[in-house]
Order: structure tokens, then C-alpha cells, then sequence
């Protein structure tokens, strides 16, 4: 399986760095998980062939560009964009962005050949599937409603936390999954900001090491992500610091293969 995260920060020469302010990453040029910076990052392969968007929340660091992606295909698309996601999250995607203000509802809209995007609810907890990935996902403890997933190529298993703060149900599907050759999990915000990590349904590197804990597997590549750009040198340091085997911070545009 291969994952990139996208880049979303462009530098003042132009260049795409390391901080990272939207969240999308792309599974093998395939499927998109969130898509904070897919309208703006993907190569030409990935805007022909994702066509399938999960969802994990609301946030819009998690969709700033999910509409301006359909808007850019509307006339090419010979199928619809299917966004994936829990009832409750597209409730709010439709209430709050698809709304016919923020952006044109698009779920109501064809060109001349197809739908161009169709929302598709999943249950959490129940194992379901997007293009040629098994996707099982469950509530994180977040500050709206949130999942974190795992997924599945028949190969190799990927879990990816979305945001959250400490946690359980997610390791209790994480742990209960054979093998898991990576871990994608967030560390927002440094050590000294803990009581606005909490608050904000996030972690820091010291509340990350005490979730590591709870994780029963070993030998598995834990890739941190979601950190904030004002932090991230800081943050990088006190990831470091935990001493833990094969952790690093994910690097936007680089794509991670196992
Ligand atoms: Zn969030
Ligand atoms: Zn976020």
C-alpha cells in the first residue's frame, strides 16, 4: 500500500514545504482519506484516479478543498466523486458546505454523463469497502464527530487516528487487526499547550507516548501527523525525545510504501 500526505503549505518562492495546515492523504493514487489540500496538491495521475473520498470529520482543515476538486472535474467526471463518510458527518457537510451558500450542493448535480459526487454512508464498526480497500472505522474522541480507521488492501493494514485525544475503542480495533504494518497518528500541539491539546480533542508528543501504550503490536512503522506549523520544529524534538522504534513525523509529499 502507498500513502502520501499531501503538501499545503507553499512557500514564499513558490515551493511546497513541510508544514502542514490541510490534511488529505492519497492511497495508492486511488482513494483519498480526508481532503483538506486535494484540490490543490494532486498529481495528474491522482486527479484522474480518485475517485473515492473518506471523510473522517467536518473540520475544515479536513475538506477545505473537497468542493473546489468537484467543481475543477464537473464537466470531465464519467463518474461521480463518492464521498464516504459516517450519517452524522454528511449531514453536516450538507447543512454546513454543500449547502447552496458556501458552495453549490453537488450531490444534487449532474453533467451530461453522471451524478458528480454522491455522498456514501458507512456505519462505524462495521467492515466496508471503497475501491480496492477493506475500511474499518470507529469514533475518536474529538470535539465533533470523528472516526479513525483501518485499512485494509488484502495485503498490508494501515490505521490512521484522524484527530483525537486519548482514546479506546480505536486501539481495541487496532489491536484486534492480525498485523498492522503502520500507524498514521496525530500530535497537534507541543508538550507545554497539554490543557489546549485536551481541550481541542487533540494530542501532544507526551500524550501520543501514553496512547502508544495501549497498542499491543510491535514492528509496525508509526508515521506522526497533524502537526501544527507554528510547533513543528518543537514538536519533532519532543517526538524524538519519547525514544520510541520507527517513529517519525510523516513528510508531506513524500509517499511511504510498505
Ligand atoms: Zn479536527
Ligand atoms: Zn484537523
Amino acid at each position: 500500500m502507498k500513502i502520501k500526505l499531501l503538501p499545503s503549505t507553499i512557500d514564499a518562492h513558490g515551493r511546497a514545504n513541510a508544514e502542514q495546515r490541510l490534511s488529505c492523504f492519497i492511497v495508492d493514487e486511488r482513494v483519498a482519506i480526508d481532503a483538506g489540500s486535494i484540490a490543490i496538491a494532486t498529481s495528474d495521475a491522482e486527479r484522474a484516479g480518485v475517485r473515492d473520498i473518506i471523510i473522517t470529520h467536518p473540520h475544515m482543515d479536513h475538506v477545505a478543498t473537497l468542493p473546489i476538486f468537484i467543481d475543477d472535474l464537473f464537466g470531465t467526471l464519467t463518474e461521480p466523486i463518492r464521498v464516504h463518510a459516517t450519517e452524522e458527518v454528511i449531514r453536516l457537510l450538507e447543512r454546513d458546505i454543500f449547502n447552496g451558500t458556501v458552495y453549490p450542493p453537488f450531490h444534487t448535480f449532474s453533467n451530461k454523463r453522471t451524478r458528480v459526487m454522491e455522498f456514501v454512508p458507512f456505519r462505524a464498526g462495521r467492515e466496508f469497502s471503497v475501491a480496492h480497500l477493506r475500511v474499518s472505522a470507529v469514533p475518536v474522541n474529538h470535539i465533533v464527530p470523528t472516526v479513525g480507521m483501518i485499512l485494509l488492501d488484502g495485503q498490508k493494514t494501515v490505521a490512521f487516528s484522524s484527530d483525537t485525544s486519548a482514546t479506546e475503542e480505536f486501539w481495541r480495533l487496532v489491536n484486534r487487526t492480525p498485523r498492522v504494518d503502520a500507524l498514521l497518528i496525530e500530535a497537534s500541539f507541543p508538550n507545554a499547550l497539554a490543557e489546549l491539546a485536551q481541550n481541542s480533542g487533540h494530542l501532544t508528543p507526551a500524550a501520543l507516548g501514553k496512547e502508544l501504550r495501549k497498542l499491543t503490536h510491535t514492528d509496525l512503522e508509526i508515521l506522526a501527523v497533524h502537526l501544527k506549523p507554528t510547533y513543528r520544529e518543537q514538536l519533532i524534538e519532543q517526538l524524538e525525545a519519547l525514544g520510541v522504534p520507527r517513529l517519525s513525523a510523516m513528510q508531506p509529499g513524500r509517499e511511504y510504501s510498505w
